[in-house]
């Protein structure tokens, strides 16, 4: 068997799309321009990259737009000033505060002061216990583009063996619950589980968010089971020059599964794509108006 490719790059091109004709919408009909705010605190290269292309993304689909940049040496007590200026600024709709975080400041108690209204990235603990307890809530956005690509892919999710392997909070534990709220039979493996191939071999649906360049190998996989690959992994080849790799070995994984997303181009894009589709719901839940269907 080879297996279908997910084709994330083109499906977060259809959601950004979409997130574009609804900001349209929101504007002619509403006076309504949904605004991102990302604060980035230091130098790291990767986070750099990431709020940039935020940045983009959300100006190319009509969104207001700002990016507030905190050298390294930023104290806790001036990231959460500017966390509670941008929960009091009427024209933000959506806040992300870039992770990681330089170690003088308390990552878990600035994801606390953000309103959770205008928690995008879906990481306040309010976000988290509405979502496990079937209520409105903001969903972490890397879950959510996994969420929706299996929908498109495998329709109503209900009665699948789902294993997840990883347990982060942002990825690994709202991913399984959202599996959940799916009605699958879900499992979430970590490192400590016995006999992780064992494991994998039940998924119907097998999401990897470990952090382990290529670990899930091709005979761990079920045949005709779907891949979700959120693993992001720079590896240095032989020739010495770098590429990256998912958590799942591809090359072997697509000769067992049913289908399966590519590293790059699986989840990565449908994460940014997710964001702005959550600013365009903070936004409308935070006017008090349905999301325009367009
Ligand atoms: P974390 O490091 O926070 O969590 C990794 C998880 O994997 C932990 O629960 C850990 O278990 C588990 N794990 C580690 N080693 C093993 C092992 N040998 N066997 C079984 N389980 C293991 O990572 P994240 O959840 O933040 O990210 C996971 C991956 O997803 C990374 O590659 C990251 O770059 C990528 N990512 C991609 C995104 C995207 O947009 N595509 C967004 C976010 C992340 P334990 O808890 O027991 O330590």
């Amino acid at each position: 068997m080879t297996a279908d490719i997910i084709d994330g790059k083109a499906f977060a091109a259809t959601v950004r799309a979409r997130v574009g004709r609804q900001v349209s919408a929101l504007k002619a009909s509403n006076g309504l321009t949904p605004g991102l705010a990302v604060v980035l605190v230091g130098e790291d290269p990767a986070s750099q990259v990431y709020v940039r292309n935020k940045g983009t993304s959300t100006s190319e689909a009509g969104m207001k737009s700002e990016e507030i940049r905190l050298d390294a040496t930023t104290t806790q007590a001036e990231v959460l000033s500017v966390v509670a200026r941008l929960n009091a600024d009427p024209s933000i709709h959506g806040i992300l505060v870039q992770l990681p975080l330089p170690a003088q400041v308390d990552e878990m108690a600035v994801l606390d002061a953000i309103d959770p209204a205008k928690d995008v990235d879906g990481f306040h603990v309010i976000n988290t216990g509405r979502q496990a307890v079937g209520l409105p809530a903001m969903v972490p956005c890397t879950p959510l583009g996994c969420i929706m690509m299996l929908k498109d892919k495998l329709g109503d999710l209900s009665g699948f063996n789902a294993v997840v392997v990883g347990r982060s909070n942002i990825v690994g534990k709202p991913m399984a619950s959202l599996l959940l709220t799916e009605n699958c039979t879900v499992t979430i493996a970590h490192s400590r589980t016995k006999d992780l191939p064992g494991v994998c071999r039940g998924a119907d649906i097998l999401i990897a968010a470990v952090g382990r360049p290529e670990m899930i190998r091709g005979d761990w996989i079920k045949s005709g089971a779907t891949v979700i690959d959120v693993g992001i992994n720079r590896i240095v080849k032989d020739d010495g020059k770098t590429k990256l790799v998912g958590d799942v070995c591809f090359e072997e994984a697509k000769e067992v599964a049913g289908a399966i997303t590519p590293v790059p181009g699986g989840v990565g894009p449908m994460t940014i794509a997710c964001l702005l589709a959550n600013t365009v719901t903070a936004a409308c839940r935070q006017a008090g108006i349905e999301e325009p269907d367009v």
